[in-house]
């Protein structure tokens, strides 16, 4: 196993203790004779994981009471439709930050749900930075702001989440950068996120919502997309991902085993930094997609002198055991993705690899 080191951008590496605990207790309950995944969701059994599960992020995010934690599917995705049924009520508005292409896609299911709005937008600056709201205006009825915490695709991260806006709720899509760091939630009202790049496997989304702002959701949506369904039945109105729970739960349980997310935060930030210093440092020869003051922890988009020597850079890394370098197919390039799972070790290596090919390609 050891000579791969996984820097896949989603679904993205699992601590190795994580795996050894999902072979060994995901599939030896009841004396071995059932994995957790042949369990009713209705079972002491899954119950425990469920709502031991749920106990683990409210301790890990110290996640205030006034708040609830539902677990959902459909992915982040699907959020981009939820947010927007549940919460852009008729005569209301919502206004979106654009950074990338995931808020774009958001903002683009706000669009077929009601009446929305770009709010503030680094699109013209190739998303090269998180644009800054501070001098913005909110539309009058502007029922929540929408912004995504980091952008996957481009390599940007917000620092510190707007002081509560013209006091308008705020949504984050915190897909990507969910548990690497801790969270001010006098700034937040919802929060959401897919598993699968730094909580644990595809096929579960955590949702945390503020209670009271919660009971001004509208209700006149079918049953399974209002999130008060969800949050009256605890998460078990239907059948929930059994198996992608459990994960999350192991998951959770290795974050804390590390220290919590202060620590994590601060081996993000070593981590980032081996990169971004080789990169200041190579003459222009690796040059990350992110102005300076923006960018992210979690992934690292850059450009090659040339596509060839992309292809190249990518191809020798692939050889050498590094997994998912390639950038996403809409940006082209490289990325480096370094959620928690990723070691400093791997960072290292990775850095070393990046060092010796930039001496052997003088530009
Ligand atoms: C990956 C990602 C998504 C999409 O998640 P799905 O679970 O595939 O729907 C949305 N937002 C961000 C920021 C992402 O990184």
């Amino acid at each position: 196993m050891n000579n791969m080191h996984n820097f896949n951008p989603g679904p993205a590496a699992l601590p190795d203790e994580v795996k050894r605990r999902a072979k060994e207790e995901g599939f030896n309950i009841d004396n071995g004779n059932l994995s957790i995944m042949e369990y009713s969701h209705r079972s002491k059994e899954y119950e425990a994981i469920h709502f031991g599960t749920q106990e683990k992020i409210k301790q890990i995010l110290k996640v205030p009471d006034n708040f609830d934690i539902l677990f959902l599917q459909g992915g982040a995705s699907l959020q981009f439709a939820m947010i927007p049924m549940n919460f852009l009520t008729p005569g209301k508005k919502a206004g979106y930050v654009l950074s990338g292409s995931w808020s774009e896609k958001a903002y683009e299911e706000a669009l077929r749900c009601g009446e929305s709005y770009v709010y503030a937008s680094s699109a013209e600056k190739q998303y090269r930075s998180i644009p800054n709201i501070y001098s913005w205006e909110p539309n009058e009825n502007t029922a929540y702001f929408h912004l995504t915490s980091n952008n996957t695709i481009y390599g940007t991260q917000w620092y510190q989440y707007p002081q509560h806006h013209h006091d308008l709720p705020v949504c984050i899509d915190m897909s990507s950068d969910i548990f690497s760091r801790p969270i001010d939630w006098s700034k937040v009202d919802f929060i959401y996120a897919g598993a699968q790049k730094n909580a644990g496997p595809a096929g579960v989304t955590i949702v945390i919502v503020k209670k009271e702002w919660l009971e001004s959701a509208n209700d006149n949506i079918p049953k399974i997309m209002s999130y008060r369904t969800h949050q009256q039945k605890n998460s078990l109105y239907h059948t929930p991902p059994t198996f992608s729970v459990f994960i999350m739960g192991l998951m959770m349980d290795w974050i804390i085993d590390q220290g919590g997310v202060d620590k994590l935060h601060e081996r993000n930030a070593q981590k980032a930094n081996l990169i971004y210093s080789l990169m200041d440092q190579s003459d222009h020869f690796y040059l990350p997609h992110a102005e300076k003051h923006s960018r992210s922890m979690m992934n690292i988009t850059f450009r090659l002198p040339s596509v060839e020597l992309e292809q190249l850079f990518l191809t020798r890394a692939m050889d050498e055991g590094f997994l998912g370098l390639k950038g996403h197919r809409s940006v082209g390039g490289c990325r480096i993705s370094l959620y928690n799972a990723v070691t400093t070790e791997s960072t290292k290596i990775l850095t070393e690899y990046m060092a010796n090919f930039r001496q052997q390609h003088t530009c």
